[in-house]
């Protein structure tokens, strides 16, 4: 397989098209720009087989629980994107990764042990941190006991993490 979708998930304001746009561009942008949803494609040239990688920048509203859905069935791996200064977006988080894990085992038809999908969690915002809302602990065993499932600390406004992140993204996706 060459082709991978990556899907960014998160509540609205939490920094999911910042951090793409770090990934992608390496610039940030302090002003706020509403995403609808945003479609980014990338292609990689390695040892002369070309790869593509999309990636789906999600609103955070979800009007429309089917898309959401879809979305998530069409993902090949996931990131989940909360604000280290919004216990809100925390909660969001872990609701998003309950669907994620329900709707994949639905699909393969197996139970809840089935937590085979590379994801990573974002805290981001780091920078912030006199504002922090989530303590260490919890975050700990937000990925206890799960090889495919991993925590960042980061901050897409100072560059910190992010590239440490999508790397650990994609070697549990084992992706070139
Ligand atoms: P989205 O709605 O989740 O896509 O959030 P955005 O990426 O549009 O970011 C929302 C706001 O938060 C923007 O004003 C960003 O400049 C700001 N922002 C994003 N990432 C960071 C960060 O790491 N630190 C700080 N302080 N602000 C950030
Ligand atoms: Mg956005």
């Amino acid at each position: 397989k060459n082709c991978y979708r990556m899907v960014i998930l998160g509540s609205t304001k939490v920094g999911k098209s910042a951090i793409v746009s770090r990934f992608l561009t390496g610039k940030f942008d302090e002003q706020y720009t509403p995403t609808i949803e945003d479609f980014h494609r990338k292609l990689y040239s390695i040892r002369g087989d070309v790869y593509q990688l999309d990636i789906l920048d999600t609103s955070g509203n979800h009007p429309f629980p089917a898309m959401r859905r879809l979305s998530i069935l069409t993902g090949d791996v996931f990131v989940l994107v909360f604000s280290l200064d919004n216990r809100e977006s925390f909660n969001e988080v872990q609701r998003l990764k309950r669907q994620i894990y329900e709707t994949k085992s639905c699909l393969k038809n197996k139970t809840k042990e089935n937590m085979a999908v590379p994801l990573v969690i974002c805290g981001n915002k780091g920078d912030r941190e006199f504002q922090r809302e989530v303590a260490r602990e919890e975050l700990k065993q937000l990925v206890a006991g799960n090889e495919q499932c991993a925590y960042f600390e980061i901050s897409a406004k100072r560059n910190t993490n992010v590239d440490l992140m999508f790397r650990q993204l994609f070697d549990m996706a084992k992706l070139p």
